[in-house]
């Protein structure tokens, strides 16, 4: 059991509130049913997804972990709760596509479902108010947004999950097309924050490609939650009925 104690809100993301709580290094994650696409445009109340996602994250964490790299995620403390690290989180989205779709579709004009070999990493900055650009290593340098070792260490961080995650996916029936990460400094470490969900990657079934990721709720496929259980299910994940 947590000795960790939920103190004030310090703030509401798109589909997190993040909590303070009575350990200074310690946060409190709760991960809410609101689903957002297009920068927040899109916004809906979708049940048990705030739950599906907190089981979700921590599995992969704990999978991430096993395999040697540092994660925020500390433990679960209820369905839709967890403890986590308190990151100085960089301003910054590393994205790892093995398979072309969603935004590098419509920047390049290539076609959905190619494959990317090598997979591609692509920065970009965290602004919903400006989209969300795209930047590369010399803004990040300019801007003061990391340092060249953190860049370095992102990538490096970045494509190990891929190696990780890629196999997990495909040992139960599923590829894993593209995935956003962000990472935060903690005691002078480069530390995984945030979340692995179906709300950040693309998941496609290995022989059909259905979607069973966000794709689902961008594009108005409906059965959203039910997608994430069923990847949820076929990873061998428990969740409450
Ligand atoms: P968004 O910012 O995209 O609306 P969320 O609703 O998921 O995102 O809000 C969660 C917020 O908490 C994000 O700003 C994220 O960077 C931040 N965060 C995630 N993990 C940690 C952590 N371990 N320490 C500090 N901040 C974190
Ligand atoms: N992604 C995310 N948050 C963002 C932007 C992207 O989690 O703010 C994820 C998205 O779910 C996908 C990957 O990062 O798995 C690549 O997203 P893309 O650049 O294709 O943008 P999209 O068209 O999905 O907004």
């Amino acid at each position: 059991m947590t000795s960790v104690i939920k103190k004030q809100q310090r703030f509401t993301g798109k589909a997190k509130t993040v909590y303070a709580t009575n350990e200074d290094d310690k946060l409190i994650l709760h991960f809410r049913n609101d689903t957002s696409a297009f920068d927040g445009e899109k916004i809906e109340q979708l049940a048990r997804k705030g739950m599906v996602n907190n089981y979700f994250n921590a599995f992969i964490m704990q999978q991430l972990e096993k395999a040697g790299i540092a994660t925020h995620f500390e433990e679960l403390i209820s369905d839709e709760e967890c403890v986590v690290k308190n990151l100085d989180m960089l301003p910054i989205e590393c994205v790892v596509r093995n398979i072309a779709a969603g935004s590098l579709v419509k920047r390049l004009g290539v076609e959905e479902g190619i494959d990317l070999l090598p997979p591609t990493f692509e920065f970009f900055l965290k602004n919903d108010a400006l989209h969300d650009p795209m930047i590369n290593d010399s803004h990040i340098i300019a801007f003061n947004w990391a340092t060249q070792a953190e860049i370095k260490q992102m990538k490096t961080l970045t494509y190990q999950v891929n190696d990780v995650l890629k196999k997990l996916f495909a040992d139960a029936g599923m590829l894993l097309v593209d995935y956003k990460l962000e990472y935060g400094r903690y005691n002078g470490k480069l530390v995984l924050g945030d979340e692995f969900s179906p709300d950040g990657c693309r998941l496609w079934d290995a022989k059909s490609r259905e979607k069973l990721d966000k794709d689902r709720f961008r594009q108005g496929l409906g059965g959203v939650v039910e997608a994430y259980e069923q990847v949820a299910q076929r990873l061998g994940i428990a969740l409450p009925e």
